[in-house]
């Protein structure tokens, strides 16, 4: 609708999709009107909630804003930086500058949907256009549907069915370089400072750097291992076993395409298995968005009045990794210092919050959200649902993991525990996955005691399965 049209100035909002290279609003925009001004908007209805005034997404989003500010520097423009209210904000740049269509990609989560109708409703009523386009997946909404028209509940039909309706022209790269930004002069009078300490934050340690730039970079290293990544991709001391892109996945500064077209370009049981999570990554978006309740209800309405009688102690214990379980320790000791967590440590530290220590789910997905540099709602609750046996197509409730096993497979040598858990470095690998079996001699010897150096399990994991087993057969 109007697209053919060319518009006057445009407006082009970043949101999560922080790059000037294979955008497709930043592109349409480019090419539907004869100038385009850029702006981006931190909302202060999303950041009043940060309590931790370093939130290290805010120093990536600021960081990689700088890139995308530097680029439209080099091109004579600049990027337009608010603090505040999209809504009242959109409507008033959009009457300083006259801008007469905003364009935009869309956000599938409950909040932004319900945003981005109030600016387009606003903006009618002024007369202006607002396109939003679909970039940051492969298949939106109900694109992909069963045989009875309806969404998919189940991720192997769903996946067989995105890879068979999968075209080259759904990734092609949408870069275009016949740039015609705003230039400078015009934008001027409307600058702002955005400093961190001008939205109220402060910088803070990143640990992958920030930018399309470095997204890129991070993609291009990534492919040189990709036909690894079966057999690499479940062990989480291994550094490169996966590709670490989830961030840049989050705030858009890779391309979802570009992922794809790395992905289709090899045929390695690799490149299949890392283009699966690709698609669970659009499987947990098309969830969240036929599927609103799930945000703060259970996929799965059976369980809606569950009643989990994990205690705040407990719960308490598991965040500060101190629940005795080296392997869940060292996992959420690692969440909390770096902002990140391997995907096999996230599926053991849920399944053990929900099923060994019985607490309610949402305790552990509202902490992973506060901590998690990649944190995506789609795929958060998706993650904790599956591993909560709560969600669709979830693991089944009587499938619970043993953290032992798993430590013992996914860690034989015990490096990763070493890593965080460091009052373990010397304890040998017999017994660094379960240090409270280990005899006293063997405690004294490796310079830790459990109980004292290290805590003692506080449940136990057979005790524990038990009753998990028990409480979900509703
Ligand atoms: C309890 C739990 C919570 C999670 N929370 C998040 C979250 O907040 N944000 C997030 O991006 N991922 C989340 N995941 C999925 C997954 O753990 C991370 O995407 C992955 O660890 C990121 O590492 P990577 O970029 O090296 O992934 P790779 O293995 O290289 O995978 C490539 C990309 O595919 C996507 N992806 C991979 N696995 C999944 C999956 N199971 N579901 C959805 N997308 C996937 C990610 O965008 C990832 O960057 C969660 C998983 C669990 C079990």
């Amino acid at each position: 609708m109007g697209l053919t049209k060319r518009h006057k100035h445009g407006l082009f909002w970043f949101r999560r999709d922080l790059r000037t290279r294979d955008n497709v609003g930043f592109t349409r925009a480019m090419t539907s009107c004869e100038m385009v001004t850029c702006v981006f908007i931190f909302d202060t209805e999303i950041l009043d909630k940060l309590t931790n005034k370093e939130d290290k997404r805010v120093v990536y989003i600021h960081r990689s804003l700088q890139e995308v500010d530097h680029f439209l520097q080099r091109m004579h423009s600049k990027l337009l930086v608010r603090i505040g209210n999209p809504r009242a904000l959109i409507s008033e740049i959009v009457t300083e500058l006259n801008v007469d269509a905003v364009f935009t990609n869309e956000d599938y989560e409950p909040f932004a949907k319900a945003r981005d109708q109030l600016v387009a409703q606003k903006l009618q009523e002024k007369g202006r256009l607002f396109f939003s386009f679909k970039d940051q997946v492969i298949f939106a909404k109900d694109e992909i549907r069963n045989g009875q028209g309806k969404p998919y509940k189940v991720f192997t039909p769903y996946k067989n069915k995105w890879i068979s309706m999968l075209t080259p022209r759904m990734i092609r790269d949408m870069t275009f370089q016949h740039y015609n930004f705003t230039p400078y002069e015009k934008i001027k009078p409307l600058i702002k400072p955005w400093r961190l300490k001008d939205i109220g934050f402060e910088d803070s340690e990143l640990m992958v750097e920030a930018g399309q730039d470095a997204a890129e970079a991070r993609l291009a290293s990534f492919a040189k291992n990709l036909d690894l990544y079966q057999q690499q991709r479940d062990f989480p001391a291994i550094e490169e076993g996966t590709s670490g892109l989830s961030v840049c996945l989050r705030f858009g500064t890779v391309s979802i395409r570009d992922c794809t077209r790395l992905a289709k370009s090899s045929r390695s049981k690799g490149a299949q298995t890392w283009l699966s999570e690709l698609i669970w990554r659009d499987f947990y978006h098309m969830i969240l968005d036929q599927f609103p309740h799930v945000a703060t209800h259970p996929f799965n309405e059976k369980y809606d009045g569950m009643v989990w009688p994990g205690t705040q102690a407990h719960f308490k214990r598991w965040c500060q990794g101190m629940t005795g379980v080296p392997i869940v320790d060292a996992a959420m000791r690692c969440l909390n210092q770096t902002g990140w967590m391997h995907n096999r440590l996230r599926m053991i530290v849920a399944m053990f919050l929900t099923k060994d220590l019985l607490c309610d789910y949402r305790w552990g997905e509202a902490y992973f959200a506060e901590k998690l540099l990649d944190f995506d709602l789609a795929a958060n609750n998706g993650g904790w649902q599956w591993s909560a046996s709560t969600g669709c197509d979830a693991q089944p409730y009587f499938r619970v993991f043993n953290p032992y096993t798993q430590s013992e497979k996914f860690d034989a040598q015990g490096d990763f525990i070493r890593r965080y858990c460091v009052e373990l470095m010397h304890f040998p690998n017999k017994y660094i996955h379960h240090p409270a079996a280990a005899p006293l001699a063997i405690q004294k010897t490796s310079d830790c005691i459990v109980g004292k150096d290290y805590p003692a399990p506080i449940v136990d994991h057979s005790m524990q399965r038990k009753l998990a087993i028990d409480l979900f057969k509703i």
